[in-house]
């Protein structure tokens, strides 16, 4: 009898360890993992943060590298890796002028299988500087993405350079739903990220004119929660659940693109080799 019920206080003390486990419905396409943050959270942490929010994916990026390889190594299938050309923070506003800057990404993509290049910053004339003008031939050379932080004028310089380039727009430019829609006529090969916007999101209904976005460029539109900060990695389960809320206010085919299925294409375009 003892037996029996310690065996079972044993089971139901398992049960309540392990939280309900949120399905695997989302895609989270901006996550950093920077030195600072696995000083704080280690990687097998992070991932179990990262599981816990129901993520099925999540492309990951870091100030240097090693944070990403960190995270990869430990749950390759969950994880896609983004090059950061930025060696440490503080490199975001040298970065452009920094021509070092290219033979670590050449070695980098040499070493490692990386989905895209970035999270990166560049603003206007900036990106037509010979380390973006790299990096563009770079990304088309590999079959990879750029995710650029950047305004409306250096995306179009990008696309002037080479029309081909697959480009993922951080805080979708930070620009209002009727430039985005703009933005994508003009370029069939640019998507974009959700991170740190929350116009779209009254308390869980969408917003008219994004709930227009969305229906109008279904194909276009991620998930973002945007760690830039160690500290927002306890944002991440938080951030998952009220996206699910705003989700459910879209057609569920809709929702589907915009909640995984675009950055499932985009990683597997990416990494398809
Ligand atoms: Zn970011």
């Amino acid at each position: 009898m003892l037996k029996t019920l310690s065996v079972c206080t044993i089971f139901i003390a398992i049960l309540l360890a392990s939280p309900a486990k949120a399905t695997e419905d989302l895609i989270d396409v901006h996550i950093h993992y920077s030195h600072d943050a696995w000083e704080m959270l280690p990687p097998e942490e992070a991932v179990k943060v990262l599981r816990d929010a129901g993520l099925k994916k999540a492309f990951v990026s870091s100030s240097s590298d090693e944070g990403t390889q960190k995270l990869y190594a430990v749950a390759p299938d969950l994880i896609v890796p983004v090059l950061r050309p930025y060696r440490k923070r503080g490199e975001l506003g040298t970065w452009v002028r920094d021509e070092s800057v290219i033979g670590m990404i050449e070695k980098k993509l040499k070493e490692n299988t990386y989905a895209g290049i970035g999270e990166f910053h560049v603003y206007g004339e900036d990106a037509n500087l010979p380390v973006i003008r790299r990096i563009v031939e770079l990304a088309n050379e590999h079959g990879i993405f750029l995710h650029a932080h950047s305004d409306a004028e250096a995306i179009e310089f990008i696309f002037a350079q080479n029309p081909n380039t697959r480009v993922l727009w951080a805080h979708s430019g930070f620009v209002p739903p009727k430039k985005l829609a703009e933005m994508f006529a003009r370029y069939p090969h640019l998507t974009s990220d959700l991170a740190v916007r929350s116009e779209h999101d009254n308390d869980g209904t969408v917003d008219p004119e994004w709930r227009a976005l969305f229906l109008a460029y279904p194909d276009r539109i991620m998930l973002g929660t945007d760690t830039y900060a160690p500290e927002l990695w306890y944002y991440v389960i938080d951030h998952a659940n009220e996206t699910r809320v705003w989700l459910q206010d879209l057609p569920p085919a809709v929702a589907r693109k915009i909640s995984q299925e675009n950055a499932e294409a985009l990683a597997e375009w990416a990494l398809k080799k």
